[in-house]
């Protein structure tokens, strides 16, 4: 493994050099062992530690198939489907390899494995090609998007979302992208943003696409020059992706976060309209089961004092059940909430009488096909969107980087080193770099 992070870090490593490097028979990679999925059991979401299920373990190197590759990993990123995975819920992720084996895919049964590899999110080089491969080859510096596709029935060939074998990569798939390799289809690459470092680099695709296609893309909720557009933990992984990309497409942002250190961070990004929800105490419901329409309402008003009277055309809904009820409530006449997620909880609830008369829609929306991920990639490399990468752990201590996402403790996004042997590296367009550097760093705890 040692030799193929010295070929990766050393700048003139061709295809042939790459394409000739010993693939090693084990990998380290952050797994979950199917042994452990009831070690929560009974416990409170809240108190689930996904330091104690997540183990950094060798696991066989597995051989890339028809239309596959075999990446090195140099650096990755912790989604919140990494704290899901971690924390058995709503449902152990065993289940789905088990079910992904049961499926006639080629190569699926290989996923169906006692441990399961995790991560969304990956920064590397192609280091092996499976047969037919064409568009990529050894050495090429690529990042990964996470959508698993099959598209053997019609129905994902409009949007290949709707596959009915569609599955998120190193959530619902094994070989993910904490490791020092990954396997991965070729069409979940993209080219590796050259201003990036390797842990910059591996920050943005699982969210960013998100958040392109729920408010960007036709899939979504069209965003148009001047929306008013919600965005809840405007300051996450989600978050802080949206609220770019809302003030890149001319639209007006209204960002909701908890604490002054994100309400700055929002605002450095370029919004003006930031609610502390945590300084103005907004309890949506009275107690676990009933909602409280006055809260709705004072939020509302809220809102309209920031815009000038104006209500969000759009609303970017993932906390789910905290805060369902308000996002309805608060959405213009004829706008969408367009949701993701939820996060507190999946049990929505909210006055059906503020939707159908209003003329109101609610929109899900999950991950990207290939062309939102591509798009969304596009404006990365362009410096049109920057990473919001927060802090960096070693592999050695994914357990920690997930429990401070479980916690919410983090902002934007928290990064974790692979075969990178520290951060920095992976930069091959420097001019660029340093015409965006201080939005890069933007969210960096640590960056001087
Ligand atoms: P994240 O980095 O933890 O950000 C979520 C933000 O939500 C937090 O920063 C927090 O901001 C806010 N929040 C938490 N609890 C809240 C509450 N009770 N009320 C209002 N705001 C609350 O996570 P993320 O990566 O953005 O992901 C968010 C959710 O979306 C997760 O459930 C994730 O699984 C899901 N997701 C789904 C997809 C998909 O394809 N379907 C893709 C990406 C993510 P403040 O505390 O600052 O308000």
């Amino acid at each position: 493994m040692r030799e193929i992070a010295e070929a990766a870090l050393a700048p003139d490593t061709d295809a042939d050099g790459f394409g000739a490097l010993p693939v090693p028979d084990h990998y380290r990679g952050a797994v979950l062992r199917r042994e452990d999925r009831e070690m929560f059991h009974g416990m409170a979401t809240a108190d689930k530690d996904p330091a104690k299920s997540l183990h950094v373990r060798e696991v066989p190197t597995p051989e890339p198939g028809p239309g596959e590759a075999l990446i090195a990993v140099m650096a990755s990123s912790v989604n919140y489907n990494t704290v899901w995975s971690a924390i058995f819920e709503p449902v152990p992720t065993f289940s789905f390899l088990e079910r992904y084996a049961r499926s006639d895919a080629p190569g699926a049964a290989r996923h169906d494995q006692p441990y399961h590899v995790l991560g969304s999110d990956l920064s590397g080089i192609v280091l092996r090609t499976g047969p037919g491969v064409r568009r990529w080859k050894p050495g090429d510096r690529v990042v990964a998007h996470c959508l698993s596709i099959e598209l053997r029935s019609p129905d994902g060939h409009d949007d290949t979302m709707l596959d009915p074998d569609q599955r998120i990569w190193g959530f619902e798939t094994n070989y993910g992208g904490l490791a020092e390799l990954s396997l991965v289809k070729e069409n979940q690459l993209m080219p590796m943003p050259a201003h990036l470092t390797w842990e910059e680099a591996a920050a943005s695709g699982l969210v960013n696409s998100t958040a392109y296609r729920q408010l960007v893309s036709r899939n979504g909720a069209r965003m148009k020059q001047g929306d008013v557009v919600l965005v809840w933990g405007a300051a996450g992984g989600l978050g802080s992706y949206a609220t770019q990309l809302v003030l890149n497409g001319g639209g007006i942002p209204v960002c909701v976060v908890s604490g002054r250190r994100k309400a700055d961070l929002v605002r450095s990004m370029g919004a003006e309209l930031v609610i502390d929800r945590a300084e103005e105490d907004y309890r949506f419901w009275k107690d676990p089961t009933t909602p409280d329409p006055k809260e709705w309402r004072r939020f509302g008003s809220h809102i309209r004092r920031l815009t000038g009277g104006e209500d969000p055309d759009i609303v970017l809904e993932h906390p789910g059940r905290d805060t369902f009820g308000a996002s309805v409530y608060v959405t213009r006449r004829g706008g969408t909430v367009v949701t993701c997620a939820s996060t507190t909880g999946y049990r929505h609830e909210y006055d059906n009488r503020y939707l159908w008369m209003s003329l109101k829609r609610i929109v899900g929306s999950h991950f990207a096909n290939y062309t939102e991920a591509w798009a969304a990639n596009r404006l990365i490399a362009r410096g049109m969107v920057h990473p919001t990468l927060s802090t960096v752990y070693p592999l050695s201590a994914v357990g920690t980087a997930a429990q401070d996402v479980h916690r919410n403790r983090h902002s934007g996004k928290v990064g974790v080193l692979c075969l990178a042997p520290r951060e920095g590296l992976g930069v091959r367009d420097e001019q660029l770099r340093q015409r965006h550097l201080a939005a890069i760093n933007r969210f960096r705890t640590d960056a001087g």
